[in-house]
């Protein structure tokens, strides 16, 4: 694992690592970890103690090959999901999924596979972190917890989902047996 952390790291707020019980698993929407490093670094808002600003990323990126990279520290609150980010561990699968028209109707396959150095790397990962932190219990998809939609852009009239990932080609029977954490939806 190569600790890369982000820009703005010390400027998103701290919390106790027992405040943590839940992982959701995410994918870049990317074409590569370089696109998905430079739209992390983005500077998109304050935080209260930090008018400087922070951005969206999440603590873990697993590359095609199986590489992880951690850029934000577990103590600090990453923004990758609506509404529970204080509790949650934010990991990253770089995938191209809808990149570059992800709300494009005719656009919604998420076609690309996860590689299997990633999904092994993913699980290696998952039991480390349990094994580091006991309260952490539950797992999820950012799909299962943000299911708002929005108007398509080639198409207003036609509604899409603004969060596919991981998406239909994630492996989750296999990722659910290796691990011991209950699986969140919405
Ligand atoms: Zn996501």
């Amino acid at each position: 694992m190569l600790i890369d952390p982000l820009p703005y790291e010390s400027r998103l707020q701290a919390r106790p690592l027992s405040q943590i019980d839940l992982v959701v698993i995410h994918c870049t929407e990317l074409p590569d970890l370089a696109m998905a490093r430079e739209y992390g670094e983005r500077v998109l808002y304050p935080e209260p103690d930090a008018p400087e600003g922070t951005g969206n990323s999440g603590h873990y990126y697993i590359d095609r090959d199986g590489k992880v990279f951690q850029y934000v520290p577990l103590q600090r609150i990453a923004h990758h999901v609506r509404g529970y980010n204080p509790r949650a561990i934010g990991i990253e699968l770089v995938n191209t999924g809808r990149y570059p028209e992800w709300l494009d109707s005719r656009n919604q396959g998420m076609d690309e596979p996860y590689t299997e150095a990633q999904v092994a790397s993913l699980i290696a990962l998952l039991r480390k972190l349990q094994d580091e932190l006991p309260s952490l219990r539950q797992i999820a998809g950012h799909e299962d917890l943000d299911t708002t939609t929005t108007s398509a852009s080639d198409d207003p009239r036609v509604q899409v989902p603004r969060k596919r990932d991981p998406g239909p080609l994630f492996p989750w029977p296999r990722v659910l047996e290796a691990v011991t954490l209950e699986r969140l939806l919405w």
